[in-house]
């Protein structure tokens, strides 16, 4: 972060999930007098109270920081919380339509809530996701030329969200306005970071490109173990390997059962979807998103082959059931859709993730939740490793595999050591290697 202090502003932020409340504490924390408001009123009183439930490292003691000296406030009222701010922040979620594309319903109804309330000169800057042409779009519902409306895309990963927003690799400010632009780039003048002032249709568009890239790279990844195993090959050097090379760069390199999480699914889908609307194709960005539903079908039946043939009847012990480690979100895991389509087939679920607790709500009915690893263990016939938390290849393996009644582990993310697993008189198999038997 640069040292010198920033002009303090007054801003408002509309919804306060992983982006808006990482956004609000953080703005608070670089000198800012924010005000955070949810329509939840129920989350808005616990982070009155400094409470902070969602899994982010550091957020909560910055909340409870701002709370303290008075520059983070949280309301549930929209139209109070942006009646003095000089910028209003949406932070509201896009999630995906049938049709795929975004549904902007709730970025829309957040805009008319505030719209007739906002002070003269002020800039409502669009944090959510949202697709090309949004900006014109929500200018036309404001219908006020003294408010202008930026595209400031948020490019943080759950898990490290505030790291992320404090240590941005890049700011990205799209609007026509020079001194728009100006003013929400001075928002983050301590933040040691390149800023890109474009227009708000490249804006948009940046967050997409950016995720459908990721997304692409995941799914290449994973296309290339599937062919390890049918080459007898071993993806865990080639990866390695490639990584080296730094126009490749080794994140996003691991494989997996599939790649999800609340943005990458969405997102390829509205890219895609806005793409077919104007009758243009992205025939990669549709080969990653088709390549990663058989790369998650491909992990069932892995199972049901380790199983003999059949999960009918069988318990199956889950680790990880969010996304990715380091997160508690289970939107559009990939853990989530495997158990689905086994507890479909008639498996007997139990899962244990560091991150959930007792009676999650995202929790899908039928999968019954562990205290601990070795609780899911203890007579299951299978046991799967679904999400990549560092605590679970140091777990006591030969006891995992004693307590099991079938010694077979699915490592889906090559966590464990296979050295350990067979010497523990594991069958086991991971993804993009040859399985210890056949
Ligand atoms: P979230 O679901 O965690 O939080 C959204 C919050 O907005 C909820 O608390 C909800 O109650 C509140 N809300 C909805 N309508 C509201 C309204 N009218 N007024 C006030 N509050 C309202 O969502 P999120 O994960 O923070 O994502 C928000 C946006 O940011 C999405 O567009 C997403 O694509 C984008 N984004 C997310 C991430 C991520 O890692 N989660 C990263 C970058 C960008």
């Amino acid at each position: 972060q640069r040292s010198e202090a920033p002009p303090a502003r007054r801003v408002a932020v509309v919804g306060t999930g992983y982006v808006g409340l990482t956004t609000g504490a953080c703005l608070a924390s670089l000198g800012h007098h924010v005000q955070c408001c949810d329509v939840d009123r129920t989350k808005v009183e616990r982070l009155s109270r400094g409470e902070v439930r969602i899994h982010e490292p550091g957020l909560g003691q910055l909340v409870r920081e701002g709370i303290r000296t008075g520059r983070l406030e949280f309301t549930h009222c929209s139209t109070a919380a942006v009646r003095r701010a000089e910028a209003v922040f949406l932070c509201v979620p896009t999630p995906m339509a049938p049709d795929g594309s975004a549904n902007l319903a709730q970025v829309e109804s957040a805009v008319r809530e505030v719209r007739d309330h906002l002070p003269a000169d002020s800039l409502l800057v669009t944090k959510s996701t949202v697709p090309v042409g949004t900006a014109a779009r929500l200018s036309e519902l404001l219908d006020r030329r003294d408010v202008a409306v930026v595209s400031n895309p948020e490019f943080l990963r759950e898990g490290l969200a505030v790291r992320d927003f404090l240590n941005p690799d890049r700011i990205v400010v799209g609007t026509a306005s020079a001194a728009a632009a100006r003013r929400v780039s001075e928002l983050y003048a301590r933040l040691e970071a390149p800023t890109v002032h474009t227009d708000s249709a490249s804006a948009e568009l940046i967050k997409y490109a950016a995720n459908c890239f990721l997304a692409t790279k995941l799914s290449y990844v994973n296309d290339l173990a599937e062919l390890c195993e049918r080459l007898g090959a071993d993806i865990g050097g080639i990866t390695e390997c490639m990584g080296h090379d730094h126009r490749i760069e080794n994140s996003f390199l691991r494989p997996g059962p599939g790649w999800g999480g609340s943005c990458l699914p969405k997102d390829t889908a509205a890219l895609l979807h806005a793409a077919e609307a104007i009758g243009a194709d992205l025939p990669l960005v549709r080969a990653a998103v088709e390549a990663n539903r058989r790369h998650q079908r491909r992990v069932v039946d892995k199972v049901v082959a380790m199983c003999g043939g059949s999960v009918t009847g069988v318990r199956v012990g889950m680790l990880g059931l969010t996304f990715k480690a380091g997160t508690d979100d289970l939107r559009d895991s990939p853990a989530v859709a495997v158990a689905q389509r086994l507890a479909e087939l008639g498996a007997n679920l139990i899962a244990f993730d560091p991150a959930l607790h007792g009676d999650e709500p995202g929790v899908p009915a039928g999968i019954a939740l562990a205290d601990s690893a070795y609780q899911v263990a203890k007579g299951a016939g299978a046991v799967l490793v679904l999400t990549d938390w560092p605590e679970f290849r140091d777990l006591d393996w030969p006891q995992m595999v004693g307590l099991a009644e079938k010694p077979v582990i699915i490592d889906t993310r090559n966590l464990v050591d296979p050295r350990v697993l067979e010497r523990a008189g594991a069958v086991f198999c991971g993804t993009g290697r040859a399985p210890n038997r056949d």
